[in-house]
């Protein structure tokens, strides 16, 4: 009897410790977590220098990954993606609207820029950007100059809705054009640039205009070019 208890003990006790991770994922839902890169820090260099890359993907991306678990915990957007919680949130949600502005900025930034021998867009995008500012060429720098003029902190995107074709904007801080509440006009991101002094200033310093220009050799065109395929199948 005795022994025949301690054995139902120990399986119990087993169990339980078998289970726990599983209980502690279904106590919360949305942890957010960092997404690892899919290339080395060193990966971008001369152009983004391994120790940017790392203090920006590391620390940077994963405080506003942090910040947001923080920020949903005991909220209606805990147990919502993270495009929901970006559909949803208003200009009251200062927390939640930076960090999950954040979140998704650095994921998408992670995945435009890559290290890749094509350094030019083809196929239906070059097209559409040919048509809309005259010339691949043009459209880096329309979007360069844009990049420039953005004031303070923030991103400049190359965007896509079926009301504007391809246009370019700046969103200040961590925004983007998925918050609906926010930004009426909302669109697909085709690509995006990190403006802010922590993607560029260990190496070029207030040399804004030379990070602007070693962004067009890092860039990923044909993730680029999926993310435009998505956006004209987008509603
Ligand atoms: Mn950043």
């Amino acid at each position: 009897m005795k022994r025949r208890k301690f054995i139902q003990k120990s399986i119990l006790a087993v169990s339980v410790l078998a289970i726990k991770p599983s209980l502690l994922l279904a106590d919360s839902p949305s942890q957010f977590e960092l997404p690892p890169l899919n290339y080395p820090y060193n990966a971008l260099e001369p152009y983004i220098d391994a120790q940017t890359m790392e203090i920006h993907h590391s620390k940077h991306h994963g405080a506003y990954v942090k910040n947001l678990n923080e920020a949903i915990k005991g909220t209606k957007f805990e147990t919502m993606s993270l495009e929901k919680i970006l559909e949803n949130l208003t200009s009251k949600d200062t927390k939640i609207r930076n960090n999950a502005g954040g979140h998704y900025n650095h994921t998408f930034f992670w995945k435009i820029i890559s290290p890749s021998d094509t350094k030019e867009p083809t196929g239906k995008l070059a097209e559409a950007l040919t048509q809309k500012f005259g010339s691949t060429e043009k459209f880096k720098e329309i979007f360069s100059d844009k990049a420039k003029s953005l004031f303070g902190s923030g991103w400049t995107w190359l965007l896509y809705n079926k009301k504007r074709g391809l246009f370019i904007e700046n969103t200040p801080n961590q925004d983007n054009f998925a918050m609906k509440n926010i930004y009426k006009d909302t669109a697909s991101p085709i690509i995006g640039l990190d403006v802010w002094e922590h993607a560029y200033y260990l190496k070029y310093q207030n040399r804004r205009n030379e990070y602007i220009q070693a962004f067009w050799n890092v860039l990923n065109w044909k993730e680029i070019e999926n993310n435009y395929d998505k956006a004209l199948k987008s509603k």
